[in-house]
């Protein structure tokens, strides 16, 4: 069941979620390819990381960047067996009406596009290698739930609920798996441009106490389940989706 010998790369790996996956899969004797545009934090991660480990910076929506890191991992270890793709970004906390093109385009770029691209450089990978692989991405709780005032957001966390499903349809016959996890709350970066206001770190802190668990998430617990999902203890499972929200999607807000 072990995972030790193979090669992973994970996209937003400089942040919170993806570099707790990096150190989960580190220790588990993961080699490692890690991806962001924070090329200065992406180096010191694996500066710290007891593996054979590649950086390369570059941006998710931009198909050069994500084909460069798939060719930079292959360069250094002849294959890529596993991915994380994980890089985000959060929306703009606004109205509907105040929501501009820019952002929509932005968000929607990063996220969703992003995740295409990394899927498609995977598959395109896979297919060159014909030893299957595994493919996690990081949805959201906002993959299941709407809210409206962060519209650009859900847009795109369910969108990469689609582009999940119909990868795996393609994956399942040739041995590739696709699954996502679905965090709720974790404090990271991620919350940090919105500063003391809604969306921020106190607010979250505020909503995480409502949730079943009562607490946020730590960037372990989420890397536990992305290191399940591709592993051979999740081999008969494709096209799913993991909540690991301390039970927030469990609760309704209309009571019966
Ligand atoms: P984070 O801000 O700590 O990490 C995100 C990383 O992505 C950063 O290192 C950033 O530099 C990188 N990044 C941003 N834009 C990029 C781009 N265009 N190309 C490459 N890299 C880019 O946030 P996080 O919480 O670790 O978020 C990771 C993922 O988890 C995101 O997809 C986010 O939507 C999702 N998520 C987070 C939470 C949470 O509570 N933290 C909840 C649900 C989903």
């Amino acid at each position: 069941m072990s995972l030790a010998g193979k090669v992973c790369l994970i996209t937003g790996a400089a942040g919170g979620l993806g570099s707790a996956t990096a150190r989960r899969l580190a220790a588990d004797g993961v080699r490692l390819v890690l991806t962001d545009v924070d090329g200065g934090r992406l180096a010191a991660l694996a500066e710290d990381l007891p593996v054979e480990t590649v950086v390369h910076a570059g941006d998710v929506s931009v198909e050069a960047d994500v084909d460069a890191a798939v060719a930079a991992g292959v360069a250094a270890f002849g294959r890529i067996d596993l991915h994380h793709l994980n890089a985000g970004v959060p929306g703009p906390l606004v109205r509907l009406p105040e929501l501009s093109v820019a952002d929509w385009d932005r968000v929607l770029g990063i996220n969703l596009r992003g995740a295409f691209l990394g899927v498609r450089a995977a598959f395109r990978q896979y297919e060159v290698q014909r030893s299957g692989g595994a493919i996690v991405l990081t949805a959201s709780i906002a993959s299941l739930r709407a809210s409206d005032d962060l519209l650009a957001y859900h847009a795109s966390k369910h969108g990469v609920l689609g582009l999940l499903k119909g990868a795996a349809l393609y994956g399942g016959p040739i041995g590739v798996r696709v699954n996502a996890v679905a965090p709720g709350i974790v404090p990271t970066a991620l919350f940090a441009g919105a500063g003391d206001g809604p969306g921020g770190g106190d607010d979250m802190a505020r909503r995480a106490a409502t949730t079943p668990l009562r607490r946020p998430g730590t960037g372990d617990e989420i890397a536990s389940v992305v290191a399940f999902l591709l592993g051979e203890g999740a081999a008969y499972m494709t096209g799913e989706t993991v909540s690991v929200d301390g039970g927030a999607a469990a609760v309704s807000t209309v009571r019966p």
